[in-house]
């Protein structure tokens, strides 16, 4: 089986199309094959396994959107696989077909839960499978909007490092490795992390413990530096082209448009899309934006910001990804004499007279003004401060030019 990529076959995307294509069916299947794009780091992770040359804890970094656990799962299943091929698993044996459903009794997961609702994973597995095998791009938000209804942070505790001691000193059950993957383990406090540390010092024969991260710097040092560490790249532009004209349907232009956009992050790929009809709302939010916080209009911006606070948060999440957007594109139209931007034809001509606005005075600090109100929606801030608040820091920085 060949890995997906920009060379995918027809054949392929016909298989991954009607794997995906009903919703809420379980249709996951850890392969390789159906990571979005990363074709060196699969060579990579395949030849590891063949090698024999394990590294006995690795932390897969990169942004959840980047597939960083689907490369995990698949690397697992391949480790497993008792007739793997040159490229993949076979997909069928007993042991992928228990990898598959995550049932595997020598993979085992750890993952952050809400206290209040569950003080280890064991309790939330049959959420975790459910989510994992229906789609494993996800980040720590859309998991906890999942699992708590209140939201509350999620964090792994002590009880959780103490069920994985427990776990991992047991003999594995069917003869080969036992794996323990742990996913966000940036969300480990500090008994979790230093019990986990003792674990990493003394390795266990033919223990795995893969840790998936999206970022180290809230790690111990200690940590990072027992593992070997996998840099998971942003997903590659034609894979992500592919990946959403054949397995979503869209239309090559909207493909082009959205993979050039989201930075190789399949998350805000999938985000982008789910609003895509609304993508005439945004510009005309945006638009509208700029104007009433040009002419300093406080009522108008007061009322644009009441307007915005009405919709939902996932259409406002995905407004200020488009606000950000618009920024760089008008940065790229200034400074480059061919044009780099990727953009609408409409979107273009209102570049055209907006694009001055945007100088190298004022764009990192509305690039942070939309970064951090993306930071704080995902959070559950009170949309109607933020945006309110959002107009008058564009007021100023748009005045800065
Ligand atoms: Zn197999």
């Amino acid at each position: 089986m060949k890995i997906l990529g920009a060379n995918v076959n027809a054949r392929q995307t016909c298989f991954l199309v009607l794997s995906r294509a009903k919703k809420n069916t379980y249709f996951y299947t850890m392969h390789f094959t159906q990571v979005v794009g990363q074709q060196k780091l699969k060579a990579r992770l395949i030849s590891e396994v063949n090698s024999g040359k394990i590294g006995h804890a690795q932390m897969f970094l990169g942004k959840p959107g980047y597939g960083g656990l689907a490369l995990a799962l698949a690397f697992v299943q391949y480790l497993f696989c008792e007739n793997k091929h040159e490229t993949d698993s076979c997909g069928e044996c007993a042991s992928c077909q228990k990898v598959k459903k995550l049932q595997h009794p020598d993979l085992n997961f750890s993952f952050p839960s809400v206290q209040a609702v569950s003080k280890v994973s064991d309790r939330l597995l049959l959420e975790w499978r459910e989510q994992v095998i229906e789609d494993p791009y996800f980040d720590l938000n859309m998991w906890v909007k999942k699992i708590d209804t209140k939201e509350r942070t999620p964090i792994i505790s002590i009880h959780e490092s103490k069920e994985i001691i427990k776990k991992l000193t047991l003999k594995s059950y069917e003869g080969g490795y036992k794996v323990l993957l742990m996913w966000m383990p940036e969300e480990m406090n500090e008994a979790c992390a230093n019990q986990l540390l003792k674990t990493l010092e003394e390795p266990l024969q033919k223990t795995l413990v893969i840790l998936v991260a999206e970022s180290s710097d809230k790690i111990l040092q200690t940590i990072i530096s027992r593992t070997q560490s996998v840099t998971i790249p942003r997903v590659e532009m034609d894979p992500m082209r592919v990946f959403l004209c054949s397995e979503k349907k869209v239309s090559t232009t909207t493909a082009d448009s959205i993979s050039a956009r989201v930075d190789g992050d399949l998350i805000d790929a999938l985000e982008a899309l789910g609003d895509h009809v609304d993508q005439a709302e945004n510009k005309k939010l945006f638009i509208e934006l700029m104007r009433v916080c040009y002419k300093k209009n406080v009522l108008d911006m007061m009322l644009w910001a009441e307007s915005i606070a009405k919709t939902g948060k996932e259409h406002q999440k995905v407004f200020l990804k488009y606000a950000l957007h618009m920024f760089r594109q008008s940065l790229l139209r200034n400074y480059t004499s061919d044009h780099l931007t990727k953009v609408s034809t409409d979107e273009d001509l209102f570049l055209q007279n907006f694009a001055k606005f945007i100088t190298g005075n004022n764009i990192v600090e509305f690039m942070k003004t939309f970064n951090d109100g993306h930071y704080h929606i995902v959070r559950n801030a009170n949309s109607k401060i933020l945006f309110t608040n959002l107009c008058f820091q564009v007021m100023r920085h748009i005045h800065a030019a």
